[in-house]
């Protein structure tokens, strides 16, 4: 029997729950629902009309309904009376085939047949921002190499942990905060978990974090390149793959530390990186982080090239110590369950087909990459990252191809409206031709 709700309200004092979901846009969507009406919610869900949200439903379609999983369930930490639950969607009796939870759930589920379970933690890294967005909040936070600054971090203080004593609470081994690479650029960072779990996290961290600071006065965001010159904000997954309590790729005898198993899994995630980006940079300005040009402090942090290496952050991938790799091509617009779900797909696929990932690199591909002539581009914007998604019939078929159908659509007419939009630039470069 599932955890019950209604009973659960009434010994924790809990008013209301948010009955949440994520759209194909990582977009979280609710519904404050009375805990006197929780016990039919959890049973049949609440109802939504799914045209309204990024899910490429029709206003014809029937009512879609978020089921609650009750082991999500986290009282609000800066408003215990409200009880957040992700949901799953539902239409007709069944899933919402395209429903990112859906998706991640589907793709668990098939790694789980072949006897596998990932694990992962994710970076989240933001900006706190005046309230608008416009510019950083702080005006004092100015360095030139503002990382791990000491007085900006504690001007922050009140922020962060606000935030962090709110995942210790929770359980989530939250274990250290910092101030990032960009000024008022922060990172936080709590334990990995299995890719589910990691991924509700995910969702309810981004809520968090924009609750919190819009508290104070403040605006956290996660768009990738909120500033030119500045670097972005990344969102590195650090995944390691596990049979019970056995993690798979750690072999004291392997490359790094690494057994083949995993270099496998990385090869799957190199074969597949191209199209992997329109899930993990799914949004326009993610490409004025990944190709970007040298920041401020000295490095963008984020890959230009689809390259691996040991521990060394000029490379996609990443292998900063025995049994487990660090993607660093996500950035803070993934979905938080298709950012998982795409690796894991990408990297079964690896372990079926026993890919070989390449060479290791070992240079510093900021400075030296042009040396290696035969290093693999990512794509230079999320139309050919689209395109290369639609063609992968891999990932199609790994991740549900009506999924890839009605996301690649979304995801063309928001290019489609991002291309009919007539900037500054183009004025400036064309008025005279
Ligand atoms: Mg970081």
């Amino acid at each position: 029997m599932a955890k019950d709700l209604a009973k659960i309200a009434a010994e924790r004092g809990i008013k209301y729950f948010m009955i949440s979901y994520t759209d194909l846009f990582g977009s979280q969507r609710a519904k404050l629902v009375p805990a006197s009406a929780i016990a039919g919610m959890q049973k049949n869900g609440a109802g939504f009309a799914g045209f309204a949200t990024w899910l490429d439903l029709s206003p014809a379609d029937p009512d879609m309904f978020a089921l609650p999983d009750p082991d999500t369930l986290i009282q609000l930490p800066w408003k215990p009376e409200v009880g957040w639950l992700a949901s799953d969607i539902w239409m007709d009796g069944k899933p919402v085939e395209q429903g990112p939870r859906n998706v991640l759930k589907r793709v668990v589920s098939a790694a789980a047949d072949a006897g596998f379970e990932m694990k992962s933690g994710v970076e989240c890294e933001f900006f706190l921002t005046n309230a608008d967005g416009t510019a950083i909040a702080d005006s004092a936070d100015t360095a030139s190499k503002p990382c791990y600054d000491a007085a900006a971090l504690m001007r922050r203080y009140d922020v962060i942990t606000e935030i962090c004593d709110a995942m210790l609470a929770l359980g989530w081994e939250a274990y250290q905060n910092d101030h990032e690479d960009a000024n008022g650029q922060f990172e936080m960072n709590w334990s990995y978990d299995k890719a589910l779990v990691t991924a509700d996290r995910h969702v309810f961290f981004k809520f968090m974090a924009k609750s919190i600071a819009e508290k104070h006065g403040l605006r956290a965001t996660f768009m990738p390149k909120p500033f030119l010159g500045l670097t972005g904000s990344g969102c590195h997954a650090h995944v390691s793959l596990w049979k019970g309590k056995t993690n798979l790729f750690e072999d004291s005898k392997g490359e790094l530390g690494v057994a083949k198993l995993g270099y496998h899994f990385i090869g799957g995630v190199i074969s597949h990186a191209d199209a992997l980006c329109a899930l993990l940079n799914p949004s326009v300005n993610s490409y004025k982080r990944i190709n970007a040009p040298r920041t401020t402090s000295g490095a963008t942090w984020a890959p230009n090239t689809v390259t691996y290496s040991g521990n060394n952050r000029t490379h996609m991938v990443r292998i900063p110590e025995p049994g487990r790799f660090e993607m660093r091509l996500a950035d803070g617009a993934a979905n938080p369950y298709l950012l998982q779900a795409g690796i894991l797909a990408a990297g079964m696929d690896g372990i079926a087909h026993k890919t070989n990932p390449g060479k290791r690199l070992d240079i510093n591909m900021y400075t030296d990459g042009h040396l290696v002539k035969d290093a693999k581009r990512l794509p230079l914007n999320m139309l050919d990252a689209l395109r290369a998604f639609e063609g992968s019939t891999i990932l199609k078929a790994a991740l549900g191809a009506s999924f890839v159908a009605s996301y690649t659509k979304m995801k063309h007419a928001e290019w489609n409206d991002y291309a009919a939009y007539l900037s500054d630039w183009e004025r400036h470069a064309t008025l005279d031709c």
